[in-house]
Formats: C-alpha cells, sequence, structure tokens
C-alpha cells in the first residue's frame, strides 16, 4: 500500500519541493496550505502528474479547528497517515529589532510556526500510534522544517529565531516520547532557500552569497535540496537517528578560520 504524506505550506516554495520529492518516491500527498484552491491549482496537478494522488485541505495551522478538520478529510479520504512534514510557516511581517518588536508579531509567529504544528504532531502521532497498534508493520515518521534560525541569533526577527529554537526542541520531545512505537521524528534545517520568502531580500543575499564568504557552497538553496532530505528520512534511510538534525545549508554553520 502507497504511504500517505502530509506536508504543510506545500502550495509553493520549500513544502511544494518536499511534496515533489515524496511523490516520486510513491507517497499519496496531502497538501494543506491557507489558500483558496484555485491558487494552488499547478501544484496539485504538477504532484498528480508525479503519480500521487492528491487532497487539497485548506487550513491554518494555526488554528485547531482547521486542523482537526483536515485530520478527518485525510481520515475520510486515505484511513491512513505514514507522513508527517510541519513546514508551513511564515517570517515576520516587519524585521524589527527586538528592542521594539511587538507582542502581536510575536504571537502571530508562535501560533503559526510552532503552536500550530506542536499540537497537529500531537494529533497525528495519536493516530500513528493507533496505526501502529492496528497493524505492527505501519511505518510512520514526522520531520520538522525549522531554520538556521534555531540557533544563528538575529536580533532582527527575534519572535521567528524563537519559533524555530521551539520546533526543535519539539523534534527533540516527540523523538523521546515516540520511540517506543518506532516512529522517529527528525528536523530539516534549512539555511538560504531560494523561495517567495526570501524573495524580499534577494539582493541581500545575492551579494552575501556571490561577493562574501557566508556559505562554503556559494549557491542559493533550492526547494528540491530540502526534498532530497526529506525523502531520505520518508523512505526510512535515517531510520536508527530519531531526534537526529539534517543540516540544508550549504555549510552556513560549518564554523570556519
Ligand atoms: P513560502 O512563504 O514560500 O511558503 C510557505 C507556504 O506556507 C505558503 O504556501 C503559505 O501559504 C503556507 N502557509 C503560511 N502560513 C500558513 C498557515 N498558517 N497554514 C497553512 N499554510 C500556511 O516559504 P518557504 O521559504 O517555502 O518556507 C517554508 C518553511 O521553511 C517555513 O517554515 C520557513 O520558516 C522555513 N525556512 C525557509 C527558509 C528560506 O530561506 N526560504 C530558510 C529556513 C527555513
Amino acid at each position: 500500500m502507497k504511504k500517505v504524506a502530509l506536508v504543510t505550506g506545500a502550495g509553493r516554495g520549500i513544502g511544494y519541493g518536499i511534496a515533489c520529492a515524496l511523490a516520486k518516491d510513491g507517497c499519496d500527498i496531502v497538501v494543506c496550505d491557507i489558500h483558496e484552491e484555485s491558487v494552488v491549482t499547478d501544484a496539485l496537478k504538477g504532484l498528480e502528474a508525479l503519480g500521487a494522488e492528491v487532497l487539497y485541505c485548506r487550513a491554518d495551522v494555526a488554528s485547531a479547528a482547521a486542523r482537526a478538520e483536515m485530520l478527518e478529510a485525510i481520515r475520510a479520504r486515505f484511513g491512513r497517515l505514514n507522513v508527517l512534514v510541519n513546514n508551513a510557516g511564515v517570517a515576520p511581517k516587519v524585521r524589527a529589532d527586538i528592542l521594539e518588536a511587538s507582542e502581536e508579531s510575536f504571537d502571530r509567529l508562535i501560533g503559526i510556526n510552532l503552536k500550530g504544528p506542536y499540537f497537529l504532531t500531537q494529533a497525528v502521532a495519536n493516530w500513528m500510534v493507533e496505526q501502529k497498534q492496528a497493524d505492527a508493520a505501519f511505518g510512520g515518521c514526522i520531520i520538522n522544517i525549522s531554520s538556521m534560525s534555531a540557533t544563528v541569533a538575529s536580533p532582527s526577527r527575534g519572535d521567528y529565531c524563537i519559533s524555530k529554537a521551539g520546533i526543535s526542541m519539539a523534534t527533540q520531545l516527540y523523538a523521546a516520547r515516540m520511540g517506543e512505537y518506532d516512529i522517529p521524528a527528525y528536523e530539516i534545517r534549512p539555511g538560504i532557500i531560494k523561495t517567495d520568502m526570501t524573495a524580499a531580500v534577494t539582493e541581500k543575499y545575492d551579494t552575501l552569497i556571490f561577493e562574501g564568504d557566508i556559505l562554503p557552497q556559494s549557491r542559493w538553496g533550492l526547494p528540491e535540496d530540502i526534498g532530497k532530505a526529506a525523502a531520505m528520512l520518508a523512505r526510512g534511510d535515517l531510520a536508527y537517528s530519531t531526534g537526529q538534525v539534517v543540516m540544508v545549508d550549504g555549510g552556513f554553520t560549518v564554523q570556519r578560520l
């Protein structure tokens, strides 16, 4: 039976790159995004062209009701879920110094980047336990997309950094809790990836990447780079490595002298 993978924020960018890699590996795909379906039609068609059966769920991951409705829709359509990729995330609307940044922005980022995925994982993890108890051969896996901001301090977007540090700990917690069911939890920590999220700072990063010495591998990361890492984890290639962080950052965090 084909695996079913839920990828949040898969309407574009890194999430779509991950969904494509999983579809190529033979998974059926649940795309979760906040937009109306008509906005993501091309993405859905692209996944179908790769051989996946595709379900679109319009859901805001920050909403408990929307998360519950989405899981009900997945149960009704597929009756199973093997892979959860918590990818949906947002940057602050304005980058503001931590001496001035607002509580409103903090609450928004924590809601979408941390609280939503944390409780989505809780609900999915319980369902995965149920599936494992019904069938010992069931294979499940949880993947969180964090950021190098989980450990690299940017005082102009403290809310983002804290949300990513939090999702990093959430991975450790679920790795510790789900070990007894042999359901691994991993974190993929991307560096600078070319997507709509970084479009506003293209020039800044172009200069740092191509004229500076910020990356040992001097190119932008691509959604496919994250997709390949996620596919490796979902396939079970790192089956005995629950809790691990996979860096996909062109060597950004390699200490150099
Ligand atoms: P993006 O803005 O291009 O795509 C994000 C997708 O998530 C969009 O389709 C958006 O509609 C969806 N989304 C946003 N809020 C949502 C919500 N509340 N519920 C459901 N879906 C929602 O961004 P991206 O660059 O592809 O980023 C994907 C993930 O990777 C994010 O968690 C981001 O923090 C992380 N990341 C990105 C970079 C980068 O350089 N682009 C680096 C490190 C980490």
